[in-house]
Parts: C-alpha cells; sequence; structure tokens
C-alpha cells in the first residue's frame, strides 16, 4: 500500500572524527523515502528551492519514490543542516540550521497523497505536520517523528499533534525533553498519556524501545562495527518500519515488532556510509541476510 511522508528535504554537511562531506544529500523524509522503498511504493513531499541538483530527484524517480508532492520553490533555497559527531558518535551537536524554504513550506498533497492509508509525518515544523495531516484524511495509520527545535518552539502544536495521532517515534534525549522525566520507561508511557496509541524511542546504538498500552519492550540495534556517519538513522529506522507496515498493509502488534526490526536493519546499513551512499548499494536481498542474523543474535 502506498505511504506518504512530508518532511525535511536537506542539503547537509557533515564532520566526524575522522572524515567530513559538504552539502550531500540528507532531510528527514528523504532518509524515509529510500528507507521504506525497499518494501513498499512511496510518495515524497517536500519542498526545495532553486539551488537543488535535479540529479537528486531523477534519483528519487528510479527508486519509484513518486516526486509530485516535491515543490521547487522559484527564488528560494534548500533546508541545509550543519552537524558535527563527538567522538562517542552517539553524540552529535547541530552547528547550523538555514530553514530556508522549509520556514514557510505549505505542503500541498496530490490528490494520490490525499488518499493514502498510511502517512508519515518526519521531522519539521509541527504546523508543516498539522497541515499534511488535515489534508490525508483517509489515512489509517499517521506516525510523527519531532525534535528539539520544534519541541522547544511549537510546543502547544506538538500538543494538539499528539492527541491526533496513531504513533510517535522521537530519540531518548528528545522524549526526556518533552516529559521532563529522566527514565526513558516512565517517559515512554507519558507521552502514550498525551495521545499517541504507540510510542517508538529511538536509542542510537542501544536500539529501540516501544510502549503501547499492552506492552513494553526493547529491541537491541544490530551490532555494526562499521559506523562512518550516524544522521539519518532514526529517518531510515522509521522508514523501514513504516515501509513494511504499508506493505503488509496491517498495523497489529506482531506486524509492528516485525517492523520495529526491519528500521533497526535499514539503520544499520545507513551509518555505515555518508548521506544515502551505503543504501544506493544495497538490496532487499541484503537486508533479509541481516535479518537471519538479527534473529539469530536474539535466540537463546
Ligand atoms: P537523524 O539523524 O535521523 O536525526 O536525521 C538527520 C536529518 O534530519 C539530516 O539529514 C537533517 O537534514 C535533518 N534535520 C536536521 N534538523 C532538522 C530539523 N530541525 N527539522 C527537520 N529536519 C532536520
Amino acid at each position: 500500500m502506498p505511504l506518504v511522508v512530508v518532511g525535511s528535504v536537506a542539503l547537509d554537511s557533515i564532520e566526524t572524527p575522522t572524515s567530513k562531506r559538504e552539502n550531500v544529500l540528507g532531510g528527514s523524509a528523504v532518509y524515509f523515502s529510500y528507507a521504506a522503498s525497499y518494501f513498499t511504493p512511496v510518495r515524497l513531499v517536500g519542498a526545495v528551492g532553486e539551488d537543488w541538483p535535479a540529479e537528486y530527484t531523477r534519483l528519487f524517480q528510479q527508486r519509484g519514490i513518486d516526486t509530485q508532492g516535491l515543490q521547487i520553490i522559484p527564488g528560494g533555497k534548500t533546508f541545509r543542516w550543519r552537524g558535527r559527531y563527538l567522538a562517542d558518535m552517539n553524540k552529535r551537536e547541530t552547528v547550523e540550521v538555514h530553514l530556508n524554504v522549509f520556514e514557510q513550506f505549505d505542503p500541498v498533497l496530490p490528490d494520490d497523497c490525499r488518499r493514502a492509508k498510511f502517512l508519515f509525518l518526519a521531522n519539521g515544523p509541527v504546523t508543516m505536520q498539522l497541515k499534511a495531516m488535515e489534508q490525508c484524511t483517509g489515512a489509517e495509520l499517521i506516525v510523527a517523528d519531532t525534535m528539539d527545535l520544534w519541541i522547544n518552539t511549537q510546543r502547544k502544536e506538538l500538543e494538539n499533534l499528539l492527541a491526533r495521532i496513531d504513533g510517535l517515534v522521537m530519540n531518548d534525549s528528545e522524549a526526556r525533553l518533552l516529559t521532563g522525566d529522566e527514565n526513558l520507561v516512565r517517559a515512554g508511557h507519558k507521552i502514550r498519556d498525551m495521545g499517541p496509541r504507540f510510542v517508538v524511542i529511538k536509542k542510537g546504538e542501544h536500539g529501540a524501545m516501544f510502549f503501547s498500552k499492552h506492552e513494553t519492550y526493547v529491541l537491541p540495534a544490530y551490532p555494526t562495527p562499521d559506523v562512518v556517519d550516524p544522521t539519518g538513522a532514526g529517518d531510515s529506522f522509521a522508514g523501514g518500519m513504516m515501509g513494511y507496515l504499508a506493505m503488509r498493509g496491517a498495523f497489529d502488534p506482531k506486524t509492528l515488532k516485525e517492523a520495529m526490526a526491519y528500521g533497526i536493519l535499514v539503520a544499520s546499513f545507513t551509518v555505515e556510509d555518508f548521506s544515502l551512499d551505503r543504501l544506493l548499494k544495497i538490496r532487499r536481498e541484503d537486508l533479509e541476510q541481516r535479518m537471519d542474523e538479527y534473529k539469530r543474535m536474539l535466540s537463546f
């Protein structure tokens, strides 16, 4: 079943302790779309400026990612983000954010997108997420992500959003920021009390925690030794998870757990190189092979 994502489409500049890249393809909706495209057709909704390289749009199209909802804003500049990783690659600082066309982005969902049953509101202004959600009237599963910038600047809108979505996916530090609770198990349930039926807290190299009314569990990350650039891991996790759910056309507890595992595995590939470089080289079979190893790792 088709899956719609609304979020940032970016040119990222990244510094790790050993290497750096300037203006590479990034953005929450980009990592999400590519990760989800292993499982299901994806429709990408976002905005870029005139500086956007057309080859990136072609890359999406070759991958079966529909770009009808990708607006090119005349005279505008693409969202740019600069991040730096510390020696402990779980820690990163945002050095610069230029929202550019993303600041005033008014998502207009093409008709196909409005009818989609699966909707993901990737990281971006909560006002944008609300506008997109209101157009997608047929959605059966709406899941969102958010981060510190939006928790700090659009708190009221976020509370409104939380009351209307089915699931929320966010980082551990952001779950603490949102709830003021250092204990992630309590934080997960507190966020659930704000509205979503399920909450996923991503913990970087420590995997992800799942919270619903009846279940609380943790899945470990796949232990890859080749961490080159963690950027996009969270968005790829969400893309793998939602892509699998949309492919199955279901979101019962068993399917959700399998979807979490696929999300973790796609993310484990994303971090093995900068930007989409690693994902561009792997196929669904590589994911399945890693899934076999992951299952063996978890059985005792
Ligand atoms: P992740 O590493 O999964 O948290 O996602 C990193 C991606 O999010 C990068 O490619 C950035 O371009 C994008 N990003 C960074 N800050 C923001 C923000 N405030 N809103 C939306 N996207 C962002």
